[in-house]
């Protein structure tokens, strides 16, 4: 049986997007962030994060230390009792940075190659799931893969899920 999902964009729909956030020190929450993912764990939910990350093309930060940052982001949320199923990220810029990363991909959001690959991977119906960001990029993405975007454009992201799926 195909499960649903909920998408989620990372720097400005989880994280406060400062830009390039790539460490702890840099890191805070959107409001009702870590209590939005464990509501949709407890839903039923799989909770996948979608994120563009041009830092790692432009040297900013390496490939590892993202990798690093995501699994501390998760630790933090386990420690709220809420749980990311996976995360998709695209590590390229269409044209700044450094080899192999510049180039023109299908992953960067607007893309959705990596929304459809979730898909794949953990066998989600796409028309039973929804995409949350905070830039017309994102809901372009989701609308690609025929999900539904929601356009989450600040506040509380718990509420904000409440009135989405009661
Ligand atoms: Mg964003
Ligand atoms: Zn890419």
């Amino acid at each position: 049986m195909l499960k649903r999902a909920v998408f989620l964009d990372r720097d400005g729909v989880i994280n406060v997007n400062y830009g390039h956030v790539h460490t702890p020190e840099q890191f805070e929450w959107v409001e009702g962030a870590p209590e939005a993912i464990r509501h949709l764990n407890a839903c039923g939910f799989l909770v996948i994060v979608i994120t563009n990350q041009a830092g790692i093309a432009k040297g900013y930060y390496t490939e590892q230390q993202f990798l690093d940052f995501m699994r501390w982001v998760m630790g933090q949320l386990a420690q709220k009792n809420a749980r990311l199923d996976a995360f998709y990220y695209c590590p390229h810029h269409p044209t700044e940075g450094f080899a192999p990363y510049v180039m023109q991909c299908e992953c960067r959001k607007p893309g959705s190659k990596l929304i459809l690959q979730a898909i794949e991977e953990h066998q989600i119906d796409p028309s039973k799931s929804f995409l949350i960001g905070d830039k017309e990029s994102d809901i372009i993405a989701a609308n690609r893969a025929n999900v539904v975007g929601l356009l989450f454009s600040g506040g509380n992201l718990l509420e904000f899920v409440r009135e989405q799926i009661r």
